[in-house]
């Protein structure tokens, strides 16, 4: 098991569509349990294998808030979708950024398991959304393509708020811009 490392938003792995998966050999299985590990180390509410440089069509997911054992979906569906809510959204792939986004207050996803089995997750208000912006990323779609654009903020650490942070609005374009600085320092330092 490893911890693997988050693409940034500007790798275009983030961009394409991602393969199904045929087969759930040692690989799948390995990258799966890497996934959970990922996405529990950076606090994360899902992750799909595109933000690990992984091209297939696999998330986790986790099933509430404080934790319970993350949820994998191997070439997910949406089978159903209802309402409309609007709700504050994040990625790991581009850290720090927020923004409002109109998702489906319920979906309901079928996918396979890591043994094979279909199997149906229903989720409703911040799941649902989690739900789908994981199905977004193997579509190729981040965030910011859905986002209010008034609405986008970084969350700037600052210890004067009692939240610990403050919000700076942004654009699109400035935050693409920002990212795209960060990948390039990234591989400068290795
Ligand atoms: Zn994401």
């Amino acid at each position: 098991m490893a911890v693997r490392r988050i693409v940034y938003c500007g790798d275009p792995v983030l961009r394409r569509a991602a393969r199904r998966v045929r087969e759930i050999d040692d690989e799948v299985v390995e990258l799966i349990r890497d996934l959970r590990e990922t996405m529990l180390a950076n606090s994360g509410l899902g992750l799909a294998a595109v933000q690990v440089g992984v091209p297939l069509a696999v998330a986790v997911v986790r099933p509430d808030l404080e934790g319970g054992e993350p949820i994998a979906l191997i070439n997910p569906e949406i089978a159903e979708e209802d309402g409309r809510e609007e709700g504050k959204e994040g990625c790991l792939s581009l850290p720090t950024l927020s923004g409002i986004v109109v998702r489906p207050q319920r979906v309901l996803v079928s996918a396979m398991n890591v043994d094979g089995e279909e199997i149906e997750v229903e989720g409703e208000d911040l799941m649902a959304r989690c739900l789908v912006h994981e199905f977004d990323h193997l579509r190729g779609t981040l965030f910011i393509d859905r986002v209010e654009p008034d609405s986008l903020y970084w969350m700037r650490p600052d210890e004067r708020e009692e939240s610990g942070y403050r919000m700076e609005e942004t654009t699109i374009e400035e935050a693409e811009a920002a990212f795209e600085r960060l990948r390039a320092q990234r591989e400068d330092t290795g």
